[in-house]
């Protein structure tokens, strides 16, 4: 160990240390997020160091990338191959970084926006899935021809071509019945569920989300689930219900397999999974498919 290690870099190695240990689960990652903004504060070249060491951990590319340049101009050979390396890496931007797992603030200027749009229990948070986009300049509902800053895209399997709906279109079933369409494929529904009243309110009345392959809605105990959102292992892991997931009928076909194939689902990767909750005994379910 090097006698110049400074106390930023001890800390960062004991949380990193930390994270490895516990394979990244939410505790470890929101630790991690809490040295980045202490680091931030700190105005000293040392602690800037080490706030490219950890923006490189969460993933966060592209702000490493720009903390390294600012710091690279009289450096060494090494830190030059570094800043190489991110530069190809930050052509992904932060996309891919771990997910700061939310805080209160943050969560509560998102409940008090859904409790302004109306109620999907099949996809009850469409902002977080980012089923509905947020714009600051708003956009014309197809359907319905008012202006709207919250938005849906797609899917919505129609003849014609509707690019934009509001959310109180999707909501009132005016939009399926106008273009008369569908949110979710009637034939790609796990059996299960009784009732015609359900089906025509997931299908004509609820926002879909975007699978690689055909979109699947996932049943349990007689209803429709909920769609959570978009999961890789990492998210589960940070949930802490991988082994809750596993334990489905789903994955019987894969035997001893199954633990290694969960581990290859990453969000937004080639193999991706989509997180379900039942309505009513709040089991997590999965789906995963492939691009
Ligand atoms: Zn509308
Ligand atoms: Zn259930």
């Amino acid at each position: 160990m090097s006698t110049t290690m400074n106390e930023y870099q001890l800390k960062y190695i004991e949380l990193k240390k930390q994270y490895d240990q516990s394979d990244g689960d939410a505790e470890h990652v929101q630790a991690l997020y809490e040295y980045k903004d202490f680091l931030e504060e700190q105005d000293t070249p040392e602690a800037k160091w080490v706030l490219v060491d950890v923006c490189d951990t969460l993933k966060l590319y592209k702000t490493a990338y720009e903390i390294l340049r600012s710091l690279v101009e009289c450096a060494d050979r090494k830190s030059l191959k570094r800043l190489g390396k991110l530069q190809s890496l930050k052509e992904q931007g932060d996309h891919f970084a771990l997910r700061r797992p939310k805080d209160g603030k943050e969560q509560e200027r998102q409940k008090r926006l859904l409790d302004t749009l109306p109620f999907f229990k099949y996809h009850p948070n469409p902002l977080e899935t980012e089923a509905f986009i947020q714009t600051d300049s708003p956009v014309t509902c197809d359907c319905c021809g008012n202006l709207t800053k919250i938005y849906y895209e797609s899917p919505f399997y129609a003849v014609e071509n509707v690019d934009c709906l509001c959310p109180e279109c999707i909501s009132s079933g005016k939009a399926a019945k106008k273009y008369d369409g569908e949110f979710q494929d009637e034939c790609s529904l796990e059996s299960g569920v009784d009732g015609k009243d359900k089906t025509d309110e997931l299908i004509h009345r609820t926002p879909g989300y975007n699978g690689w392959q055909q979109e699947y809605w996932r049943t349990h105990c007689g209803d429709y689930c909920a769609f959570k959102g978009y999961v890789g292992y990492r998210e589960l892991k940070q949930m802490g219900i991988v082994e809750e997931v596993l334990n489905d009928s789903v994955w019987d076909d894969w035997g001893e397999e199954r633990d290694e194939v969960i581990k290859n689902v990453v969000n937004g990767g080639s193999v991706q999974g989509y997180l379900f909750q039942c309505l009513h005994c709040g089991k997590y379910l999965l789906w995963i498919d492939c691009d």
